[in-house]
């Protein structure tokens, strides 16, 4: 995907802010934090969204969601923390490419929308 924001992060031409980097994934620091801590964790397998997830890639996605406590640990995030990955225009989704948020450091609100 050559106009894909977070393919262009994971091959370099966008800097970012990493988290954890490994053959498979990529965790990097959001632009914007809506938390303390706002790490955005995406397979470096072009997926577009939640709804792009199927029995082909369910590896690759099972294995993103079992770095993401060791993701957290690493940042420091022994509270607690909150998962979330937006799907389509109802959730604005702004970048089509599938991440998961991990949103801690702090008590956070106790309504998700
Ligand atoms: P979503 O709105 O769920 O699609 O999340 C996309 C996220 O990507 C937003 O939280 C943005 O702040 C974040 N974002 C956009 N551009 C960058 C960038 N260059 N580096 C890091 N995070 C980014
Ligand atoms: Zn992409």
């Amino acid at each position: 995907m050559n106009n894909c924001l977070f393919c262009k992060i994971i091959n370099g031409e966008i800097p970012s802010r990493k988290a954890y980097e490994d053959d498979k994934i990529l965790a990097f620091h959001d632009i914007n934090p809506q938390a303390p801590t706002h790490i955005l964790v995406i397979p470096k397998c072009h997926i577009p969204s939640m709804d792009g997830v199927n029995a082909e890639n369910a590896d690759l996605v099972a294995y993103l969601l079992t770095k993401i406590p060791e993701i957290a640990g690493a940042a420091g995030l022994s509270g607690g923390y909150r998962v979330i990955s937006n799907c389509g225009p109802d959730a604005c989704q702004s970048v089509a490419h599938l991440h998961f948020h991990i949103l801690g450091g702090a008590q956070l609100a106790d309504k998700m929308a």
